[in-house]
């Protein structure tokens, strides 16, 4: 991806596209119900959005400057019409999840009710979850960000068109983890899928199954009865006779009758066709 700087000289046709966006907005268009839809339980920064507030050209320019500053990679697109910044490569709790761009649709600043839908999170090196490659960041899934409590702050910037601080309250998300609301949680980010019922495991609770070569959680693996190597569910036969669990190579068949046993069965000669054979020969005598 080619990164084309946002050039001085660029805000005056950035503030046109802005203008021209938000100046649709009018607060007697909206009814309190529809803010009210649009943040809940937050009516008043929903009314405050009624005011959307258009920075003049002065204080766009200013707001660029300072957004320059706070981040290194700044940009803007006149043909996809937005403006964007890049975090530095984050890490959080030493998971590397890489950098991010914040891209702020300057057309979709138009509608209040939607103004979280404004911007979108694009992981310009993505380390995604193992679980879920749509999730690149513990907050971010689909490209959109989940705010937590800083989705009203971010709504407020947006409506009072304070573009800096709209983008310095995304990256402060972005540079947070919050435990209690992740897509995916960190402790959990590398995890893989068990093979079998689907459980995401941390990377300490991984199990490899010795025959098909996969990774499962606890749940799902057994130890073979006899080696006591691990293996899945799918990679054990039940011995019919003691009715443990054993891998194939400590399954065998009966010498006598062929039947499909463990080899501790063969061993201790517990094959229900060699007891049968004993009752007849002990029964023979009895017979004649
Ligand atoms: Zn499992
Ligand atoms: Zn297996
Ligand atoms: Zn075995
Ligand atoms: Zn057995
Ligand atoms: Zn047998």
């Amino acid at each position: 991806m080619i990164i084309r700087r946002y050039k001085p000289g660029e805000e005056e046709q950035l503030w046109q596209l802005y203008h021209d966006t938000t100046h649709v907005v009018n607060g007697k268009d909206y009814t309190p119900e529809q803010f009210e839809r649009w943040a809940p339980s937050q009516v008043e920064h929903a009314i405050e959005a009624a005011e959307m507030k258009i920075p003049s050209l002065r204080e766009l320019h200013a707001d660029l400057q300072q957004l320059c500053e706070e981040f290194g990679g700044v940009r803007y697109s006149a043909a996809e019409h937005f403006l964007a910044a890049a975090t530095e490569p984050i890490e959080l709790e030493g998971v590397y999840l890489g950098d991010f761009e914040i891209r702020l649709d300057l057309q979709r600043l138009g509608d209040a009710r939607s103004l979280h839908n404004a911007y979108t999170i694009v992981a310009l090196d993505p380390h995604p979850a193992g679980s879920n490659d749509a999730v690149t960041h513990p907050h971010v899934s689909d490209e959109h960000l989940c705010a937590g409590d800083a989705g009203a702050a971010i709504g407020a910037a947006l409506t009072g068109g304070r573009i800096c601080d709209f983008f310095m309250l995304v990256g402060s998300v972005l540079t947070t983890y919050n435990p209690d609301s992740p897509y995916v949680s960190l402790s959990e980010w590398s995890g893989r899928p068990c093979y079998d019922c689907g459980y995401t495991m941390a990377d300490a609770e991984d199990y490899f199954c010795n025959g098909c070569e996969e990774s499962f959680c606890s749940e799902c693996t057994m130890p073979c009865m006899r080696c006591e190597e691990t293996y899945c569910r799918g990679c054990l036969t039940q011995c019919r006779v003691c009715g443990d669990s054993f891998c194939h190579g400590c399954m065998t068949t009966c010498p006598e009758c062929g039947e499909p046993i463990c080899q501790n069965c063969v061993d201790d000669e517990a094959c229900e066709c060699l007891e049968e054979k004993e009752t007849e020969e002990k029964q023979e005598p009895v017979a004649r």
